[in-house]
């Protein structure tokens, strides 16, 4: 990939075996610790920030722009970023009511601060027309005489996704070495790579990676806000655009998008998620985030009861971060922590 990159992510990730979550899942469970690409700036969206501040930079962009929920890993990741790199960060976040919205000191919102963003409230009816939103702020900078790049929602773009190409790479390598699953040389090592799905992004590169590596027969991507129809447009869109900047990928893996485990809402669990989320932490250690990771396992979970997933698969489940989101909601889990 002969593309401007930074290196900026603690790689490569390792790669677990979690028996102990076996039973509760219901499959062999691996699991790609992208929880762990780095400290505070951690989670999947740094794999696709090497690719897209590496064009920002590569510019001479002195500013960057992007957007998310309240309490987005994405802009927090960026934020953190960009003060690293000595970029200034404009964050366009989406509010129920701009006007009587405070910044929260807790989670992805206080380490914003933290990192000296300045951050902008948006309406759910603006954030809808985001990337306006974001044309008109980059305007904005520009008449300031700043340079501005814009991040897409996600950092989802043919570009970000190239990050999770690089990422399966990794997975591909560690197998090799003898630190995955032993399997005949030729087979997949993995069923099915399991992972939360929020923008698309990362879904559009672990298809692609799958498909560049062989390491597992498909995708199953668990939806945490839009339904299937929406995303399997969204992410066929984005596997095109990668594959534009690097002609060489082969075409994507069988991907299934599963909405069946978004709850009731974006970033908001029903009691049986979070109960799930608790357990899992408690048998095994790993701790999962309210928002993504833990809406995903439980979806996998869901669908091995449903015979989607064959009891007993092979799964490779890519951790993908969002620790300072669960820290935010310690007040909605005191139930089934049974505190
Ligand atoms: C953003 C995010 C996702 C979803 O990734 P997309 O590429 O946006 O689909 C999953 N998990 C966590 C923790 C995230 O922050």
């Amino acid at each position: 990939m002969n593309l401007p990159r930074l290196r900026l992510a603690h790689l490569p990730t390792p790669l677990e075996r979690h028996a102990r979550l076996d039973e509760l899942v219901g499959v062999e469970l691996w699991v790609k610790r992208d929880d762990a690409t780095g400290g505070v700036e951690a989670g999947n969206k740094i794999r696709k920030l090497e690719f897209l501040l590496g064009a920002a930079v590569a510019e001479g962009a002195d500013a960057v722009v992007t957007c998310g929920g309240l309490q987005s890993n994405h802009a927090r990741a960026t934020a953190v970023l960009a003060a690293r790199l000595g970029l200034s960060a404009t964050l366009l976040l989406r509010v129920p009511d701009p006007r009587a919205a405070a910044l929260p000191r807790v989670g992805n919102a206080l380490l914003d601060r933290l990192v000296g963003a300045d951050v902008r409230f948006v309406s759910p009816e603006e954030y809808r027309h985001r990337d306006g939103a974001l044309e008109a702020v980059r305007q904005e900078l520009v008449r300031a005489g700043r340079k501005p790049y814009v991040v897409p929602e996600g950092g989802s773009n043919g570009l970000g996704a190239l990050g999770y190409v690089l990422a399966l790479r990794e997975v591909a390598r560690h197998v090799a070495l003898g630190l995955g699953p032993r399997v005949d040389a030729g087979a997949p090592a993995f069923d099915v790579v399991v992972h939360a799905c929020g923008s698309g992004g990362t879904a559009a590169g672990v298809a692609l990676g799958v498909a560049d590596t062989g390491v597992a027969r498909a995708v199953r991507a668990f939806a945490v806000c839009d339904d299937e129809p929406t995303f399997t447009r969204v992410v066929g869109r984005l596997v095109a655009e990668a594959r534009g900047h690097v002609p060489e990928l082969p075409p994507p893996a069988p991907t299934t998008i599963d909405d069946r485990a978004r709850g009731p809402a974006y970033a908001v669990m029903d009691d049986a998620q979070k109960r799930f989320l608790v357990e899992v932490a408690r048998t095994g250690g790993l701790v999962l985030d309210p928002v993504y990771t833990g809406k995903a396992l439980f979806g996998l979970r869901e669908a091995v009861r449903r015979g989607d997933v064959p009891r007993g698969a092979r799964v490779l489940f890519v951790h993908t971060g969002g620790l300072p989101g669960l820290l935010a909601q310690g007040d909605e889990l005191a139930e089934a922590l049974g505190t």
